[in-house]
């Protein structure tokens, strides 16, 4: 990654310019930088933001000059003091949520919504297991599941990290570095297994996350911490008790804005209410972005983590 100054066109037909006051870290811009998800180079990153529109090009009628707004949008380039954006990705805030709870929330509150009400429609005495739990997804997950009744076996990679998870309503955490997780899954639900898996580990936890479903289960793996999930066969799923699996991405749910307004108005009022709070636990000036993903990375961080424009 380099520093470099650009110069910015004026906002064109449909789009918005943003002046961020925050920014927000995500582990997709690991995948992005390490070329796991490929890109045409040069090219910023950077998909999460919020700040304050300074101009709009023509049409535009989404947002106005002067709104509070923020974004989770699969465009690279967040990493900046201002940039242009389609008008139709920005969201305006309510007044009771800051630039940095935005910035560190977007992409993984509206993840977790999606996840929790979309991609299976929980319900209050679920029981599901979600991996990384003290992370950035994953400490919104432990205070979502809560507040819909769902029991979250959560994992983590230290017992600081399991703690914390703990502290935000997970039910029972799993320090997977020091325990046998498909074992502790099984003592947990009597032997019965989970109803759903969340796993965004990929490589390390697939097969032990298959093995911790009841049969019918599905498994949810939406992200590749450790890297690629390994090719398998579908005979796996049914020699398990005919599972299910899905491989879900965020932008596919927030494709059209009548979804991605819901989503939004869904996240806005768990968070507004207090139900939900946005744990920034790390924050970093653009310059050091370098240092940010080398700590997202190395599994140093938990919680949300902003970039200060
Ligand atoms: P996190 O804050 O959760 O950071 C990733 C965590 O993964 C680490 O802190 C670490 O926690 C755990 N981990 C386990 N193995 C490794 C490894 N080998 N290398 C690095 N980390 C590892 O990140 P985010 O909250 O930004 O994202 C969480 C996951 O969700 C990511 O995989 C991301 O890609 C995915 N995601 C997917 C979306 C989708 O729509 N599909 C949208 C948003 C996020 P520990 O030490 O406790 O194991």
């Amino acid at each position: 990654m380099e520093y470099v100054d650009v110069e910015l066109p004026p906002p064109g037909p449909g789009e918005a310019r943003v002046k961020h006051e925050a920014i927000g870290l995500n582990f997709i811009d690991v995948y992005f930088r390490t070329g796991l998800y490929p890109q045409p180079l040069p090219n910023g990153l950077g998909v999460e933001g919020a700040g304050i529109v300074e101009a709009v090009g023509e049409g535009v009628t989404e947002v106005k000059v002067g709104d509070r707004v923020a974004y989770a949008a699969r465009i690279n380039g967040a990493y900046a003091q201002q940039r242009n954006l389609p008008a139709a990705l920005l969201l305006v805030l309510p007044e009771r949520i800051g630039f940095d709870t935005a910035a560190a929330m977007m992409l993984q509150g509206l993840t977790v919504q999606y996840l929790f009400h979309r991609t299976v429609a929980l319900k209050a005495g679920d029981t599901i297991l979600f991996h990384a739990a003290a992370g950035g997804v994953g400490l919104i997950a432990c205070q979502w599941a809560k507040v819909l009744g769902v029991n979250l076996i959560g994992t983590a990679g230290s017992d600081e990290k399991a703690a914390l998870a703990k502290a935000h309503g997970a039910a029972h955490v799993i320090n997977y570095n020091t325990e046998n997780f498909v074992e502790r899954v099984r003592e947990i639900t009597g032997g019965k297994g989970v109803s759903v898996v969340y796993d965004s580990i990929g490589k390390d936890t697939f097969t032990g996350s298959l093995d911790c479903l009841a049969p019918l289960g599905m498994m949810v793996s939406f992200g590749n911490a450790s890297g690629p999930v390994p090719a398998f066969t579908l005979s796996e799923l049914a020699s398990r008790g005919s599972l299910f699996i899905t491989r879900p991405a965020l932008f596919s749910y927030a494709s059209n804005r009548a979804n991605l307004e819901e989503m939004a108005t869904s996240l806005f009022g768990v968070v507004s209410s207090g139900e939900v709070q946005i744990e920034i636990n790390q924050r970093y000036g653009l310059a050091h972005i370098a240092q940010a993903h080398t700590d997202l990375e190395g599994r140093k961080t938990t919680g949300s983590t902003i970039i200060v424009p």
